[in-house]
């Protein structure tokens, strides 16, 4: 894989050649190459931004020197992915780590002060495939950090970069896709045993430590009940922290099982006896819904095989809006 990075401040990628990512490019297998967007600056001072239009506080990067460093990274014909970090970009995901992982060739643009001249963005997806990418809700100074970040996560699926080939598979999120990004985005995996789940903790030796012991289905040998304990404990962990993503896989299993589009369809809402802040991040999870929207899927057996009945029964015990009802029917 070849990936290009362009900054204003190269220094700030000597991580890249730390770690397991470091000797995968030593090996080859990446190579970054990171550019000096001030080697297309033609001023005594190098200059990178100017005032914005319209006014207002900060500066905006000048487009010439993006322009033409685009173009002699990327010549007519060549076939990149441009990747530019900004907060108002669709979400980093693991799934958008996992596609990235497989192309060839991606080329990032860091921005710094108020962001680039739009019209950058506009004139490269002329001749070459662009995407705005954010890495959460939250304002950086600049780019580079968001790359770091994009980058390792990308890097870190590539084959041979990680040393057990199944980590990644078993991390959370699982690998790729969830079930439910797969039915709205199309993607071919529906993921490993994490999608769309946050994994739960995980012990190592010694057995007992201040006074506290290791699960003991850990070490009971029995591989079929370990890996139910640990989706268990997937389950109950992305109850609490990450309500948002049990809405999206309860939403998608209803609407599975109903046999209705997932894209259309909305998460389930909250019930009584869920709390406060399961309430606050399914609200936030739901799709904007447009007038005559469909109404709330009746509760039924979820029949798909993403949520089990087992999963169904853990989720509302740590008070989720799945009910008793949807189990016993
Ligand atoms: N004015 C911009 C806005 O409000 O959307 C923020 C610009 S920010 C100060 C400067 C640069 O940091 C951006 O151009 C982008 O490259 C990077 N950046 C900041 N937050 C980011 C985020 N959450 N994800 C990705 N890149 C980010």
């Amino acid at each position: 894989m070849q990936i290009d990075i362009i900054t204003i401040f190269p220094e700030y990628f000597g991580p890249l050649s730390v770690s397991l990512i470091g000797k995968a490019a030593e090996r080859g297998d990446i190579r970054f190459t990171v550019h000096d967007l001030r080697r297309w600056t033609y001023d005594v001072h190098h200059t990178v931004d100017d005032s914005p239009f319209g006014g207002g506080p900060g500066m905006v990067m000048k487009p010439e020197p993006w322009g033409e460093a685009l173009d002699s990274i990327a010549p007519a014909g060549a076939d990149p992915l441009l990747v530019i970090p900004t907060p108002a970009g669709l979400s980093f995901s693991q799934q958008r780590a996992a596609r990235y992982a497989a192309e060839p060739w991606l080329i990032f643009a860091c921005g710094r002060y108020e962001g680039i001249d739009g019209r950058v963005a506009d004139e490269a997806r002329s001749r070459m495939r662009v995407e705005e990418v954010s890495i959460g809700d939250y304002v950086l100074a600049g780019g580079e950090p968001a790359v770091l970040v994009m980058t390792e996560a990308i890097c870190r699926l590539l084959p041979g970069v990680l040393g057990n080939a199944e980590s990644a598979a078993d991390d959370s999120f699982g690998f790729g896709a969830s079930s439910a990004d797969a039915e709205v985005t199309g993607a071919t995996s529906p993921g490993g045993p994490m999608a769309g789940l946050v994994e739960g903790p995980a012990y190592t030796r010694p057995r007992v430590w201040r006074d506290r012991q290791v699960p003991p289905v850990l070490l009971s040998g029995d591989h079929g009940a370990i890996a139910r304990w640990r989706r268990d404990s997937a389950l109950r962990r992305t109850a609490q922290n990450r309500p948002d993503l049990v809405a999206r896989l309860v939403w998608a299993d209803r609407a599975k099982a109903a046999g209705r589009d997932v894209a259309q369809a909305q998460p389930a809402r909250s019930q009584p006896g869920q709390s406060e802040l399961a309430q606050s991040e399914l609200a936030q999870s739901e799709p904007a819904q447009s007038e005559g929207a469909q109404p709330q899927l009746a509760p039924r057996r979820v029949q798909s095989g993403q949520l089990d009945e087992h999963d169904l029964a853990v989720l509302a015990e740590a008070g989720f809006p799945v009910t008793g009802q949807d189990v016993a029917h």
